[in-house]
């Protein structure tokens, strides 16, 4: 259904897209993960024309959108967007939202268009809000009027771009329920995404892009689980852990804990066990004399749902939960009651404790 090849975009000297050619087949779900800055926005905007490629061709159901004797408006219509921002006139109700395109554009009467509407309103879960204005709706109910508005003018491709990451956490769940659902219709689906779960667990294939190109591509098995190249292995390492460097005591407790809550909550874990998670990591802080340098990572594992705690720390050798300091026997006990296996051993210079937490 669309063919890119050769695919380039370059603003003055910045090459953003060197190279991208991929092939997308009807009714399948593309995401499109990778570092930010590496294009994947300009790359979905290149697909439908909000940028002008620099080099290259798109073909939608073997039409060249880049020849001069293409309908652009024509094949454009074939294609919704989904922004970040939502993008909704906040001047117009939703359901004025969702008329005006089919009216203007497709020629549909008024009252087919409000019909057809607050069929698709009833489809997102916000039949009742079809009167209230933009400013009236939450984060996760404006993306879902947005999604609504798209699918109003009938596109046989959606291209959504980071559409949960305006929102609060609380949010993105019924955004992306909403996406299931269309997924689940059939409809061809191209996501840049950062919700990795949901994209392993909604996708049919998995473009990773960096260097202006797609890097890697595969099944979600193979490029969460199995990466074959360098920069897809780092990627898919760093979002499945995250990393504190400390070199004093002064260290600033609550941005960890900050970020072990976002990490946790990224990875849906409950309340309960993202407080035990903190509550550890500042536990085994506590039990650490030196500050030379001291490495505190957290993994998650989807496979099994298990959940990592590794602390490095330079100096001499001294497993910390063997501290003859008896104030700690609180702390250890803690730590104990809290993991199924702790590990200690002394390696190139560094005491790694590491403790694999227990999950309710
Ligand atoms: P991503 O979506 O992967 O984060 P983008 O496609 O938004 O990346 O941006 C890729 C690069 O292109 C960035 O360095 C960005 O600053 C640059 N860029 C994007 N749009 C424009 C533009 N209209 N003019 C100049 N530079 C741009
Ligand atoms: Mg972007």
């Amino acid at each position: 259904m669309i063919r890119v090849r050769n695919l380039s975009k370059h603003f003055g000297n910045l090459v953003v897209l060197k190279d991208v050619n991929a092939d997308i087949k009807k009714g399948e779900i593309i995401s499109v993960i990778g570092p930010s800055g590496t294009g994947k926005s300009t790359f979905l905007r290149c697909l439908n024309l909000l940028e002008m490629p620099t080099g290259g061709q798109i073909f939608i159901d073997d039409i060249p959108l880049l020849d001069k004797k293409t309908n652009v408006p024509k094949i454009r219509q074939r294609m919704g967007m989904v922004f970040q921002s939502f993008n909704l006139y906040a001047h117009l109700s939703v359901i004025d939202n969702l008329t005006l395109g089919p009216v203007k554009l497709l020629g549909i009467k008024k009252a087919d268009a409000a019909l057809k509407a607050m069929e698709l309103l009833k489809l997102v879960g916000l039949a009742e809000k079809a009167y209230s204005f933009p400013d009236e709706l939450s984060g996760g109910q404006k993306q879902r009027v947005a999604i609504a508005r798209c699918m109003a003018m009938e596109p046989e491709i959606l291209l959504f771009d980071e559409p949960t990451s305006a929102l609060d956490p609380t949010m993105v769940s019924e955004v992306l329920a909403v996406i299931r659902r269309l997924a689940r219709e059939g409809m061809t689906m191209i996501i840049v995404t950062h919700e990795m779960e949901f994209a392993r667990n909604l996708s049919s294939r998995v473009f990773y892009m960096d260097e202006g190109l797609i890097y890697e591509e595969g099944t979600p098995e193979q490029i969460f689980d199995h990466p074959q190249k360098e920069k897809t292995k780092a990627f898919i390492n760093r979002i499945r852990s995250l990393h504190y460097r400390f070199t004093s005591p002064d260290y600033d407790l609550y941005a960890m804990q900050a970020g072990m809550e976002l990490f946790c909550e990224k990875h849906t874990l409950s309340k309960k066990v993202t407080g035990y998670v903190i509550h550890i990591a500042e536990e085994v802080l506590g039990l650490q004399n030196d500050f030379t340098e001291i490495h505190i990572s957290l993994s998650y594992s989807e496979k099994d749902g298990s959940l990592e705690l590794l602390c490095e720390s330079a100096g001499t050798p001294a497993n910390p939960m063997e501290n003859p300091n008896r104030a700690d026997d609180i702390a250890i006990n803690l730590i104990r009651a809290r993991c199924n296996t702790i590990t200690y051993r002394y390696e190139n210079g560094k005491n790694v404790l590491v403790l694999k937490m227990k999950e309710g």
